[in-house]
């Protein structure tokens, strides 16, 4: 993809590495952050730092491996000092996205944070109201043309500084697991007969 060479918004300007997004394209199951942070931006790869290690950590606890999900992030090279992407940024950088969704065409997708579950959220033409009313959810929705379910996660960040918050960031990577394993099932039992 053109995203090594890009310089739709000024964020090239800044960036060590732009961070593409990593993991297995034919995943069930896509996260989305937000931007990448200091260490994503040094090597490359999204969500590498604290936050990282954190949503690593619970991803493990429920049976995902980084490797067999697919992690990317609605912008595609970090802020400057970490600060959150910009309207424009997002206008920008989010058709990546569209094309990186439209490639690995995932049954499920999780938004880590705001800023992914707006930009999905106004995609599948739902209301986004807080992340308070919305996490925890599944939304069932369609989206590039396929039935998906969406579920809403805090982002790990936000444990780093809140640590209240991780309980619920759980909760919603176990919910995940369980739609998983519910459309396994249904692929499984539909091959049987
Ligand atoms: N935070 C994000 O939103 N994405 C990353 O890749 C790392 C931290
Ligand atoms: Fe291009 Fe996205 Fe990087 Fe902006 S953030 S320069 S749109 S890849």
């Amino acid at each position: 993809m053109e995203i090594n060479n890009c310089k739709k918004c000024d964020l090239w300007k800044t960036r060590k590495n732009p961070v593409p997004g990593e993991g297995d394209v034919n995943a069930l199951t896509v996260f989305i952050g937000e931007a990448p942070g200091y260490w994503e931006d040094l090597m490359g790869r999204p969500f590498v730092g604290a936050a990282g290690k954190l949503l690593e950590e619970i991803l493990e606890e429920n049976g995902f491996s980084r490797k067999r999900v697919y992690i990317t992030n609605v912008v595609k090279c970090r802020p400057p000092r970490n600060r959150e992407p910009k309207p424009d940024e997002i206008e920008a950088c989010s058709p990546y996205l569209d094309q990186q969704l439209n490639i690995i065409k995932p049954k499920i997708i999780v938004t880590l944070g705001r800023h992914s579950t707006i930009y999905l959220f106004s995609k599948a033409g739902l209301i986004f109201k807080s992340m308070r009313a919305n996490q925890g959810k599944i939304y069932r929705v369609k989206l590039l043309g396929s039935p998906i379910y969406l579920i809403v996660s805090y982002h790990p960040a936000a444990a780093l500084y809140n640590p209240k918050l991780r309980k619920y960031i759980e909760d919603s990577i176990r919910l995940t697991r369980d739609v998983e394993r519910k459309l396994k099932n249904e692929v499984f039992n539909s091959e049987k007969h």
